[in-house]
């Protein structure tokens, strides 16, 4: 796709290697995920030449920085959406990267990418689990906080691939993985920035309803509220915040092994687009 950039899987090598060297090869088969847990107390080992680790078993987390380009989102006290969502990216981009995962952009710099093909950049990767960073906006300018937005109905060409996937028969797919992502983000970015939480919310936005793997948006705060725009702006508070998804990410993905079907569920009738795909395709 047009602007990406993807990781090293150093990391991960070297993980491998320490369990192998103690002798647990156990561990290098009880999952990718519980090593990735393990990886925050391991990363202190020194380096050792050794073979790659297999790079498409390191989840792919790809990160879709709001707007871009003629498109700058919301604009409130001076502050861009685009821009800021992108700083934030970039920043949650490091934070991951450290900790082992493999990351891919859908957008790098201030370019501008519709929503389908930044679904189609998650989609075509493969990734493990898509994650949207935008910055909100309220016509009062005392509301505050932080709000991860999911959704159990994915798009008919999204359900049609998850049913094909998993060789389902052709019901409607419901999809609670986005749900369990959002809540971990929601929870964990709340906590670290002491921000006030605005709850997880289903609605059916085309990033989280177009890509087949657990998906979210999560909305890092108002830029009408003067305090809380200001707190954006700093660094510290930038930290926190990419801090707290980053860890929302990792308990996800501890907890829910990318070639698992739980949280797919299917529905009595046929698979139907959600009600917004099918007014929009009336439009
Ligand atoms: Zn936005």
């Amino acid at each position: 796709m047009k602007k990406s950039v993807s990781s090293s899987v150093r990391p991960w090598a070297k993980i491998g290697f320490v369990a192998r060297s103690m002798g647990s090869y156990g561990a290098l088969m009880a999952g990718l995920v519980s090593l990735a847990w393990h990886s925050v107390e391991l990363e202190a080992v020194p380096s050792v030449r050794l073979e790659a680790w297999d790079a498409s078993a390191v989840p792919l987390v790809v990160l879709d920085a709001g707007h871009g380009g003629h498109d700058g989102g919301a604009v409130a006290g001076g502050t861009l959406e685009k821009k800021l969502a992108l700083e934030l990216t970039l920043q949650l981009r490091e934070k991951l990267l450290l900790k082992g995962l493999r990351v891919k952009l859908t957008r790098s710099e201030d370019v501008f990418l519709p929503l389908e093909e930044r679904a189609a950049v998650a989609n075509e990767s493969e990734a493990t689990i898509f994650v949207s960073l935008h910055l909100n906006t309220s016509s009062s300018s005392e509301v505050n906080g932080i709000e991860t937005y999911f959704t159990e109905r994915k798009s008919l060409a999204a359900q049609r691939a998850l049913q094909a996937r998993w060789a389902l028969d052709s019901a409607a797919v419901k999809d609670e993985r986005g749900r369990w992502l959002a809540e971990n983000l929601q929870n964990q970015a709340c906590l670290s920035t002491r921000a006030a939480s605005r709850g997880i919310k289903e609605r059916n936005y085309a990033v989280v309803s177009q890509t087949l793997m657990p998906a979210v948006l999560i909305e890092c705060g108002f830029l009408t509220n003067a305090a809380e725009a200001e707190r954006l702006k700093t660094e510290e508070y930038q930290n926190k915040l990419t801090e707290g998804i980053s860890k929302g990410i990792m308990l996800f993905l501890k907890a829910h092994p990318r070639d698992s079907r739980r949280g797919i569920h299917l529905l009595a009738g046929p698979a139907t687009a959600p009600a917004e795909e099918r007014e929009q395709a009336a439009r």
